[in-house]
């Protein structure tokens, strides 16, 4: 397997002046948790679906024919297939896709103190270590394991992952913490912050809790996701979310204000980590979030969904350009030709969904660099404060071994990251 698909990526926009595809591909949009943020919820009343496992094998088929150097297998809750999740993980490795990611709510970690749990996570490890798999997530929404547990409705998780995670380790896979940012974070009620100060101090304390927890548990490997509440009044408003993750429950609904201070405090908690745990969120996207909501900066790079990223929907197995334009069902995906994309393509910076955003954003300066390098040098030299950032990210995704979840951290290569601060 190619352990550097990020190094790949950034070769391929030096040579083709274009970022390798990645495919997020909704298995199944079924879930057994509870998490308020999320409108597939298990309370949620709607017909679940899953997309035949014939259908996935003729869209991975397509991506690896295409050229795509990732798929991220996801849900709903991807291990509710765990048996069919196998076989498409290991159908991609053998088609030649290598960056192959998939994660969990976490569900398969209750019931830690029966006698055969260990036995349990070890089977299931194993096979996910012969899949193929690259990286495995874990989600976790709190610093505090009852705020965690009872967000997502799973009792007694966190007590499984801090027994699950050496098991996973023996057998060559080191899960990454995918922390969901929600106003639990910040560890008071939203209506005892009284102040913009008060609220940055208290996501600062969040975050830092937050991943002092998760190296506490044995995580070598953190990444963020930011909110994704689509709110009526926000830009992007026009958005229809055909992916249900978002949600505009008050617990991940944050205003422009919030969500320059969310920005600052995780660009400003970060460089503490960074030699403690390999923490995947760049900080040039952070900087450039903070800018756009403080100074209604236009986002530096345009998104690259419906360009080389694409999203399938379980319900139909169609492709839109992300999760968030449900209104652009561009058909399925074995039938997608290049001209389709062309045709389809927009310079869309409507929301902040990570799973793009910070790929567009790392890679941005790179395909400026060789097709519009006078612009590109231009940007760095008017904003060193950008240069710098994106240059740290580049090197401290290097000394990660660009986040590959098969290999264990090497901690004398990683350095504290950073030391520029938002003021
Ligand atoms: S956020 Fe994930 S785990 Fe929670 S209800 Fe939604 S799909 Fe399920
Ligand atoms: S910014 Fe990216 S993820 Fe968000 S709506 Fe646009 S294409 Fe989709």
């Amino acid at each position: 397997m190619n352990s550097f698909p990020i190094l790949r990526a950034i070769q391929s926009a030096w040579r083709q002046h274009s970022v390798p595809g990645q495919l997020v591909i909704q298995i199944t949009d079924a879930c057994n948790a509870r998490c308020p943020q999320c409108g597939m919820r298990t309370t949620e009343p709607f017909p679940r679906s899953r997309i035949p496992m014939k259908d996935i094998r003729l869209i991975i088929d397509a991506a690896a024919q295409k050229g795509f150097q990732a798929i991220s297998f996801t849900g709903g809750e991807p291990l509710l297939l765990f048996d069919d999740l196998l076989e498409m993980i290991r159908h991609a490795a053998q088609a030649g896709i290598p960056c192959i990611r998939t994660g969990t709510n976490g569900f398969i970690f209750r019931e830690s103190s029966d006698r055969n749990f260990t036995g349990r996570i070890t089977h299931i490890a194993e096979r996910l270590a012969a899949s193929g798999i690259r990286n495995f997530w874990i989600s976790i929404d709190s610093a505090v394991p009852e705020v965690h547990e009872r967000m997502r409705g799973l009792p007694g998780v966190i007590a499984g992952i801090y027994k699950a995670l050496p098991i996973f380790h023996e057998c060559g896979i080191y899960p990454s913490a995918n922390l969901g940012i929600n106003r639990n974070l910040s560890g008071i009620r939203h209506e005892d912050i009284h102040s913009p100060e008060s609220f940055y101090e208290n996501y600062c304390s969040g975050f830092d809790r937050f991943y002092q927890r998760i190296c506490d548990m044995g995580f070598t490997m953190v990444n963020c996701c930011y909110p994704m509440s689509l709110h009526p009044t926000e830009p992007g408003s026009g958005l229809s979310a055909v992916y249900a993750a978002a949600a505009t429950a008050p617990v991940v609904n944050f205003s422009r204000v919030e969500k320059a201070l969310l920005f600052k405090a995780l660009f400003n908690t970060i460089p503490q980590y960074r030699s403690r745990i390999r923490i995947f969120t760049p900080r040039t996207s952070l900087l450039a979030l903070y800018r756009h909501y403080t100074q209604h900066e236009l986002l530096p790079y345009p998104c690259r969904g419906g360009t080389d990223f694409f999203f399938i929907d379980a319900r139909n197995g169609h492709t839109y350009p992300c999760g968030y334009r449900g209104g652009e069902d561009l058909g399925r995906f074995e039938e997608l030709r290049p001209a389709d994309t062309l045709k389809n393509r927009r310079d869309c910076r409507l929301c902040d969904w990570e799973c793009f955003r910070d790929p567009s954003e790392l890679m941005g300066p790179l395909l400026d660099l060789q097709t519009r390098p006078l612009t590109a040098l231009k940007r760095f030299a008017t904003d060193r404060t950008y240069a710098r950032l994106w240059l740290e990210d580049i090197q401290y995704y290097q000394a990660c071994g660009f986040f590959d979840g098969r290999k264990a951290p090497k901690w004398e290569r990683i350095r504290k990251g950073g030391c520029d601060v938002i003021e």
